[in-house]
């Protein structure tokens, strides 16, 4: 077994090479005629939200503000066969074939440029390379920083800025080839995961959790009512949120709803789709730092009661640089050692403090 609190982040440059640019021109098509008119009828120019500077921005972070304990390591690519766990041929052939191209994926603005697929491939395949740095034993936790994102892509389409369904990739990896059988897929992104519901809605073997903003936010998708299906009835576990719930709404829903279904559901392994756009910043959530920390501290207790404290985060959205990469790193913090303070007392004991210096000035002794 790993050593308590050591950290693999997997961070590998070829992610940076996925670069829409809107200023180029795209293949031809309606997609494009369509989505050219709505963004010039925005009034304001509009730049690709899923940037590389994501990724560039946490690791400059972390090289000024490093985390004792956590090591750095590359990635790779994915192979088809990896993909093709979870995504169909035909949607593979079309994705390969856009190789060297910039394109529409989704009316949803979802694009790629000429270095897409490369990175998109190296995206999932360090998703692989997270969890086998987990199930092998050479970390008690790991952090793939990956993008583009994973878990709008469904088996057949692209959405959302997701080409391949990173944990999704990662999970049915987990199963196929390290011998995990039952996977734990927590999702704390503020857009629901359907992708990743789709993918495994029917399969007993995954729980499915996933805590974000309720529709009509995007995707629209996570009603309580969508509970997985056929022999995979009752893996699925939504729990949308009206805008602007805050650290101790999650925090409740990891402990009463998250931290239950686990201990029915014995997980062999924790994948976290985590996504730093619940935070304040971001303006769809209202969850801080400590909020983070707090919710990491739940998934690593949980996860060493549960499967040897085998916890491995993929990161998914985040768009305000600064709390993605404070976000990040305070969730490396925690698995490292750090002990998570409880959310909202941010100040209480400095106020307490104050109150005693101040005391003698204008209060009344009785
Ligand atoms: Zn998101």
């Amino acid at each position: 077994m790993a050593d308590q609190n050591s950290v693999i982040a997997f961070y590998d440059e070829r992610m940076l090479a996925h670069e829409p640019d809107i200023e180029v021109p795209f293949l031809p098509g309606r997609m494009d005629t369509r989505i050219r008119s709505l963004l010039s009828g925005l009034g304001v120019p509009w730049k690709y939200p899923e940037h590389p500077a994501r990724l560039t921005a946490i690791r400059h972070l972390l090289d000024i503000e490093p985390v004792h304990g956590v090591n750095f390591e590359t990635g790779m690519p994915a192979t088809r066969e990896q993909l093709g766990r979870v995504h169909t041929s035909s949607y593979l052939d079309s994705i390969y074939q856009l190789r060297g191209e910039s394109a529409w994926l989704d009316d949803d603005t979802t694009a790629v440029s000429p270095g897409s697929v490369d990175a998109a491939e190296v995206a999932a395949g360090t998703a692989i390379a997270a969890v086998e740095a987990v199930v092998e034993g050479r970390a008690e936790s790991s952090f793939a920083l990956v993008r583009p994102p994973g878990h709008h892509a469904e088996p057949v389409r692209a959405r959302g800025f997701c080409l391949f369904n990173n944990v999704a990739v990662a999970a049915a990896h987990a199963q196929a080839a390290l011998g995990c059988q039952r996977v734990m897929i927590v999702d704390w992104d503020a857009h629901h995961g359907n992708g990743t519901q789709d993918i495994f809605a029917a399969d007993p073997d995954v729980l499915f959790f996933d805590i974000h903003r309720a529709a009509p936010f995007y995707p629209g998708t996570g009603s309580l009512a969508q509970v997985g299906v056929g022999v995979g009835d009752g893996t699925v576990v939504n729990v949308p949120l009206p805008a602007d719930a805050n650290d101790a709404a999650y925090l409740k829903a990891f402990r009463e709803i998250l931290v239950p279904a686990a201990q029915w559901f014995r997980p062999d392994l924790i994948l976290v789709s985590t996504g730093f756009d619940p935070h304040t910043h971001d303006l769809a959530l209202n969850v801080s730092y400590d909020g983070f920390a707090a919710m990491t501290g739940v998934l690593q207790s949980l996860a060493r009661q549960q499967c040897g404290g085998k916890l491995v985060f993929v990161l998914e959205g985040g768009y305000n640089l600064i709390s993605l990469s404070h976000g990040v790193r305070s969730v490396l913090q925690v698995l490292a050692g750090a002990e998570p303070a409880e959310p909202g007392l941010r100040g209480v004991a400095e106020v307490e403090a104050a109150q005693a210096f101040h005391r003698g000035a204008f209060i009344t002794e009785l």
